[in-house]
């Protein structure tokens, strides 16, 4: 079994081609400039690799509505030259083989669990915190989608009375995780990238009491075995035990301390991140296979 797989960003096309057994055999990436060059690109990348399924993890958001005629295809994206774009029908007329599509945190989110860090777990949720904020929610073998993919990144949180920022970054929504606590909102309230503020900054208690609020948030609507935290900024390695205790604070002992598992085991990083996006796509291609 040959599964293709693309994890689609805004920057740049990852591609892959893996075995049965998740090796990875071929991989290449490609800038994302605008369809017309970058799809003939992806396109020609497979043509020879003699794939049996492709899976497609992307940059969102996606119509992921089963019923729909316009299934998998990118919506309102602020890449414009992507907007309305039939990314699966694309491929799956282009290269003739089962294909299947879901959001890059959808994705990583079903790699986390089925080969990483959630392993053997009935339901896990997986928050990436980059440039952007989102999460994935898996369920008894299944990723959670509904109306449309979940946006966990737009949940609207309470603002730090000591915040420099009176509002978080979101065009839309003047209070949420995204606005708050992305890359971009640590930057722009402090004047330098999340990437460059020193470990012992004011700043990561403030990201730890944003992320810790999503997290209590999730705890208490979708009680998820294991949250995994992944994503760029992430990277900072004491902000994993802040956020730990900042979820505790908000859960404010609602929850009986017993219920809870340990901490450590509760928030972690993810196992498979930076590649957790191109395996989970390999996945999506090897269940579409299965499901034929
Ligand atoms: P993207 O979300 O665009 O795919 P990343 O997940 O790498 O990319 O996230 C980019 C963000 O992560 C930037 O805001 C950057 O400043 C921040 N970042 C990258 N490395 C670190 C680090 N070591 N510590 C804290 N923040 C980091
Ligand atoms: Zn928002």
């Amino acid at each position: 079994m040959r599964l293709g797989a693309i994890e689609g960003g805004g920057t740049k096309m990852v591609l892959g081609v893996y075995d049965e057994a998740f090796n990875l055999l071929e991989h290449t990436s490609l800038p994302t400039t605008v369809p017309n060059e970058t799809i003939p690109a992806m396109c020609s990348f497979f043509e020879d690799k003699g794939i049996d399924a492709l899976g497609i993890a992307n940059f969102g958001p996606l119509n992921l509505r089963a019923s729909s005629d316009t299934y998998g295809t990118i919506l309102n994206t602020p890449k414009l030259a992507w907007q309305r774009y039939p990314l699966l029908h694309t491929f799956r007329d282009a290269l003739g083989v089962p294909c299947e599509i879901d959001t890059d945190v959808n994705a990583a989110t079903l790699a986390e669990c089925e080969l990483g860090a959630a392993k053997g777990l009935k339901n896990c949720l997986y928050f990436t915190v980059g440039t952007g904020i989102g999460g994935g929610l898996y369920l008894e073998g299944n990723l959670i989608h509904g109306l449309m993919h979940p946006e966990w990144g737009h949940m609207l949180l309470l603002r730090h009375e000591e915040d420099p920022l009176l509002h978080g970054i979101c065009p839309y929504h003047p209070n949420c995780v995204e606005g708050f606590a992305s890359g971009p909102a640590m930057q722009t309230r402090w004047g330098i990238p999340a990437k460059d503020l020193p470990a012992d900054h004011r700043g990561w208690e403030l990201e730890a009491y944003y992320l810790g609020q999503l997290c209590a948030n999730a705890l208490m609507t979708v009680s998820p075995e294991m949250i995994l935290m992944g994503g760029g900024v992430m990277h900072q390695e004491n902000l994993l035990p802040m956020v730990r205790h900042q979820m505790l604070k908000f859960v404010n002992s609602y929850v009986d301390i017993e219920q809870l598992p340990d901490m450590e085991d509760y928030i972690k990083a993810p196992a498979l991140w930076p590649n957790s996006g191109l395996i989970g796509a390999g996945l999506l291609a090897k269940k579409e296979l299965e499901s034929q």
